[in-house]
């Protein structure tokens, strides 16, 4: 295997060793910098060498190495899931500006994603500087367009603001949380107006198709909320992987 392909799995796992900080903390309103790492349980500062992405789990087999209590798979799933994510966008985009960009936004999905599976929050703090880096981004990168960019944002914001109000007014409660709102927004400054579309398709999708398989298996009077932000992220993870030759697909069928 290329040495480089090495290189940004291995950046990838570091960064999500950081990204479990940052899921830990960000709720709570802690620091994500200082104090550096320590045992949710006991307390204890967790030394280097226990905290090595993924290998260190495994050689602790998933113990605290002081308080013996088991140490939530959570950290070596999001630090093997980062370094995955990392490696793919390595080969597609190779050792370029896009490369950093996009692995930054695809590193804010994965701490959206664990935060709304724990919390049913997406934090306002990861979406609306988000919303910000994205333009910046489509400003820098001669790929993207500042327009496509903005109109993303407003495609992104605007329609599932829509969804939410209408479901409201039907349902009288709350369906959408206004936290989706804010990532699609996200999603649409990062990626385009494109892909705002292809990420509502793909969401709603998988969604409904967990969905469905939840209530099944839980039974008919499931009412719990399924959060909505995971499979918004998985929508955008395919629209920014497979959103260019989709839409080429579906042009050229309807020539
Ligand atoms: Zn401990």
């Amino acid at each position: 295997m290329d040495m480089l392909n090495v290189i940004s799995v291995l950046f990838g796992a570091m960064i999500g060793s950081f990204l479990n900080v940052c899921i830990c903390r960000i709720p709570e309103g802690k620091s994500i910098v200082t104090p550096g790492s320590h045992c949710p349980q006991c307390g204890k500062a967790i030394r280097w060498y226990d905290n090595l992405p993924v290998i260190s789990f495994l050689l602790l087999r998933g113990r605290c190495r002081h308080c013996r209590r088991s140490i939530s798979v959570q950290y070596p799933l999001v630090e093997g899931i980062t370094a995955i994510l990392s490696l793919l966008l390595f080969i597609r985009f190779g050792p370029s500006l896009r490369y950093v960009i996009y692995f930054a936004f695809t590193a804010a999905l994965v701490v959206i994603t664990v935060i709304d599976l724990y919390h049913q929050i997406i934090p306002d703090v990861i979406s609306l500087p988000g919303i910000g880096a994205g333009l910046l981004a489509s400003w820098i990168l001669p790929e993207a367009s500042v327009v496509n960019a903005l109109l993303g944002v407003l495609l992104g914001g605007g329609s599932l603001f829509l969804v939410a109000t209408l479901y409201e007014w039907l349902f009288k409660r709350e369906g959408m949380g206004g936290g989706d709102v804010k990532l699609l927004a996200m999603i649409g400054a990062f990626l385009g107006w494109k892909a705002v579309i292809l990420t509502i398709l793909f969401s709603s999708l998988i969604g409904s198709i967990v969905g469905v398989a939840v209530m099944l298996w839980k039974g008919r009077d499931f009412k719990y909320a399924i959060p909505f932000g995971p499979f918004l992220s998985l929508g955008a993870l395919i629209a920014l992987f497979y959103g260019e030759p989709l839409i080429f697909w579906y042009l050229t069928l309807n020539r």
